[in-house]
């Protein structure tokens, strides 16, 4: 069993449902049992800021599948939720399941870059990632709470 931290993220329909509701897709997932799931937050649009806010969170799992096979059920559990990949890089989209860090991974290929590579840059990613791991050595990166800490989170808002 490894390890992981996985980034959900939804602004399209029913946005807090999707990313409940992926919560219990992943607990679902073979061989995966789902550790702990962050507080949801409602978070300003990053990238492409003409588009709705998004619900953002991060769950905690544990997992015997290969980071390649988990990609892909995270990519299978995104097109059950209606996910359809237009070509506009970080456009609106029903729901996002990215790898955030697999434990003790660190690598780069045509599929899979691990860990996530703009951890750093997103308070959407790193307010909820904190709430779980605040000591968590990102590879390559640096610690959770030291990154959290030179981010500026305004506009970012916990849901109750
Ligand atoms: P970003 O990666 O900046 O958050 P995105 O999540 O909107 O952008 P997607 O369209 O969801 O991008 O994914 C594009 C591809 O990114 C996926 O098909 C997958 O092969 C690749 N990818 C590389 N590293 C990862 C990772 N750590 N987690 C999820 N997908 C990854
Ligand atoms: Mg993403
Ligand atoms: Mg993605």
């Amino acid at each position: 069993m490894i390890e992981a931290f996985i980034a959900l993220g939804s602004n399209l329909g029913d946005a807090r449902a999707q990313v409940l509701g992926a919560f219990d897709a992943l607990a679902q997932l073979p061989g995966t049992r789902l550790l702990a799931r962050s507080p949801l937050y409602l978070t300003p649009p990053w990238g492409v800021l003409e588009q709705p806010p998004f619900i953002n969170a991060v769950a905690h799992v544990d997992t015997a599948l290969p980071p390649h096979e988990l990609l892909d059920a995270l990519l299978a559990i995104e097109r059950a939720a209606g996910r359809v990949r237009d070509g506009e890089r970080w456009g609106p989209r029903t729901l996002d399941l990215d790898i955030l860090h697999l434990d003790g991974v660190a690598f780069s290929d045509e599929r899979l870059t691990l860990p996530h590579p703009r951890i750093r840059e997103r308070a959407f990613v790193l307010l909820p990632l904190h709430d779980l791991a605040p000591a968590l050595q990102l590879p390559g990166q640096g610690r959770v709470a030291d990154l959290l800490a030179s981010l500026d989170t305004a506009g970012c808002e916990r849901l109750p």
